[in-house]
């Protein structure tokens, strides 16, 4: 059932309800927090910060992804990347945005429905990310600081394992 209604409302989210290890990664600690471009966390803490100002409760859900995760969710067909290292996760400059509901627990259906998602995507687009929410595949939580293309980092470091921002 809550499959379905996301399902309906955003074809982005839905995808994670399909996770079978999704309550181990709500809250946002160690490598997939660590590993993003400082950059990233500062704005990504913005956007909450912003959000919570406009009455949008919203959370961190994922930030850098091993290669394990990418490739899991691509083999699911939950991440559109061309191959593992193409995902703005990976190089940790793309994080994940989830609502919060009354009760504190997380949500991908906001009261507001797909009104919340636009006003957090302005939230998200105001701190100079990428909002999934503009991609051809809606992917309201998503949001990438596209300080380097993909392509340069693999020129440069070949492997997101090489960077560390810190
Ligand atoms: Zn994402």
């Amino acid at each position: 059932m809550r499959e379905l209604v996301i399902g309906l409302m955003a074809a982005g989210a839905f995808i994670y309800w399909k996770g079978r290890d999704i309550r181990a990664r709500m809250t946002l600690s160690g490598e997939g927090w660590d590993r993003l471009h400082p950059e990233v966390k500062a704005r990504a803490l913005r956007v909450l910060e912003q959000a919570a100002r406009q009455g949008l409760h919203v959370g961190i859900f994922e930030g850098w992804r091993s290669r394990e995760r990418q490739a899991s969710l691509m083999k699911g067909g939950t991440s559109w990347t061309k191959d593992v290292d193409s995902s703005y996760h990976r190089w940790g400059l793309a994080v994940d945005f989830v609502f919060l509901d009354r009760l504190g627990r997380w949500t991908w259906q906001p009261e507001g429905g797909r009104s919340d998602w636009e006003k957090l995507g302005r939230i998200i687009e105001a701190n100079g990310f990428e909002w999934g929410g503009r991609f051809r595949h809606f992917d309201g939580p998503h949001a990438q600081l596209p300080l380097y293309r993909i392509a340069e980092l693999k020129r440069r470091y070949q492997t997101p394992e090489a960077v560390s921002w810190a």
